[in-house]
């Protein structure tokens, strides 16, 4: 059985619905994959209709975007039931996101580029607003060659039209996926030195490592794989899709090969569906 892991819909910033999603799962063969939006679980609500049209397993997620000790740390959490405290959490974290993503677009907009926070916020759509929604608007402007250009040259950190998040530190990101009853993963360690802080994590209750990422080479993702077994992790797999740029793997292009266990959330996950 073959399970994409870290998919993002327009929910956040990837570019298909739940459905695109599992339609285009279907096609590459997947036995199933899972929805982990940054800092959003509003796709939850299309995952029964989308699994049951194409017969695709969905699993739910999300993707925190968190801090430690000055690492950008994403975590991924899987099959969380108790949503109110998420829920309250993931409300703050949109109103943080929506002011750092207005002071970016008010910076670029002073260094001369034409672009508004009306123009971005409409890009988004539905998905929480984020970097990547700059980049579309410079892009399809002309403002820049490549949404990848405008990261190159604005958003990036360090770039003049960066501004830092309010930091989520990680280990209260995996606290609270615990609490909420989910299981936390640390997603693509190889980004950032992430896998720096895999002990801190691991005390604060980390279950697993993304070990296979679109942004790992084989060499890293080994390491990783053994390093998971030597702490008594599990390791995932996945491409990070988003429909679109450089950094991100495509649907399906990461998943764990026949011989590793599936991740024992997953089986659970798969013997409640
Ligand atoms: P934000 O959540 O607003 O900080 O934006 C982070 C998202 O921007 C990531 O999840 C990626 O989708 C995208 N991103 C970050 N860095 C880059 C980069 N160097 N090139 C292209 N996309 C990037
Ligand atoms: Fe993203
Ligand atoms: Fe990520
Ligand atoms: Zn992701």
């Amino acid at each position: 059985m073959k399970f994409d892991l870290h998919v993002h819909s327009f929910y956040s910033d990837g570019v298909k619905s739940v459905f695109e999603l599992a339609a285009a799962a279907k096609e590459k063969g997947l036995s199933g994959f899972a929805l982990t939006d940054h800092d959003t679980i509003d796709g939850w609500q299309d995952i029964p209709a989308a699994s049951a049209e194409y017969d695709m397993i969905i699993v739910p997620g999300v993707e925190f975007s968190t801090k430690s000790e000055g690492h950008t740390v994403h975590i991924l959490g899987y099959c969380m039931t108790d949503i109110e405290p998420l829920s309250e959490k993931l409300a703050d974290l949109a109103m943080k996101r929506r002011k750092r993503i207005e002071k970016m677009t008010e910076k670029i907009s002073a260094l001369g580029y034409d672009i508004t926070f009306d123009e971005v916020l409409a890009e988004a759509g539905r998905g929480t607003v984020g970097r990547p929604h700059i980049a579309a608007v410079l892009a399809e402007k002309g403002c820049v060659r490549s949404r990848q250009a405008a990261f190159d040259k604005l958003l990036e950190r360090g770039k003049p039209g960066y501004v830092p998040r309010d930091p989520y530190p990680s280990v209260e990101a995996v606290a609270l996926i615990l609490r909420c009853g989910g299981v936390p993963v640390l997603a693509h360690p190889g980004l950032d030195e992430a896998f720096l802080q895999i002990d801190n994590l691991v005390d604060a209750g980390l279950k697993g490592i993304e070990a296979y990422h679109s942004a790992h080479t084989v060499k890293t993702a080994a390491k990783f794989a053994a390093e998971a077994a030597e702490k008594g992790l599990f390791i995932t797999a996945g491409s990070d899709y988003h429909g679109f740029g450089e950094v991100h793997g495509q649907l399906g292009s990461v998943t764990l090969d026949e011989n590793t266990p599936l991740p024992p959330f997953l089986e659970k996950y798969l013997k409640g569906a």
